[in-house]
């Protein structure tokens, strides 16, 4: 996996549990309002945090960790994502993935395998404002719709936004909403540290 960050104890990535969070580097969306964009070029500003060194501290942690949450940039890009996620299980911990959802048959191959406990899906827009998020536009909302009927019809999951001012009003949260077929969790945007 490229790492580009690790946080060792987070108290809000997974709710109710204490958790370390894993960032990918890299992201193949744009999203304007990015809240990590130091992650979302494939080649980082600084070095890369070896894998090794980050499953030696979790190893060590897991007794006291409630889990690993992956997140990015976008984890499901990375080529070797799964194995990864199999190294986390083999420690005994419990996964949570944070997705874009672009990558519907990475998601539901880490589902299958019993690699992720709990998916959040990041459903950005509607489908008709994609273009805002991805060089694909309308159609790169299809693969995250796909990802978010396949986390939520194994109730593994759920879906999320990030409410931007000026662009998430209530009209356009209820259209997101009638989109995925669920309940959105949304999240108040933050200005990026830096
Ligand atoms: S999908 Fe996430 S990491 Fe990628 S650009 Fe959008 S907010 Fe940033």
């Amino acid at each position: 996996m490229r790492i580009g960050g690790f946080l060792k104890l987070s108290l809000c990535d997974w709710p109710g549990r204490p958790a370390a969070v894993v960032f990918a580097q890299g992201c193949n969306f744009r999203c304007p309002w990015c809240h990590n964009p130091t992650l979302v070029s494939a080649e980082p500003a600084g070095p890369l945090i070896p894998e090794e060194e980050v499953l030696e501290w979790l190893a060590r942690r897991r007794d006291f960790l409630g889990g690993v949450v992956v997140s990015g940039g976008e984890p499901a890009v990375q080529p070797d994502l799964l194995s990864f996620l199999a190294k986390l299980k083999a420690l005994g911990l419990a996964v949570k993935l944070d997705t874009n959802g672009s990558r519907p048959e990475v998601v539901a191959a880490a589902l299958g395998a019993g690699l992720a406990d709990f998916v959040a899906v990041d459903y950005k827009v509607p489908a008709r404002m994609y273009g805002m998020v991805s060089s694909d536009g309308l159609a790169a909302a299809g693969p995250v719709l796909e990802t978010v009927r396949a986390v939520l019809l194994v109730r593994k999951g759920l879906v999320r936004t990030t409410a931007v001012p000026g662009v998430h009003d209530e009209k356009i949260l209820e259209e997101m909403r009638r989109e995925a077929g669920a309940d959105i969790l949304v999240q108040p945007w933050r200005r990026p540290p830096g």
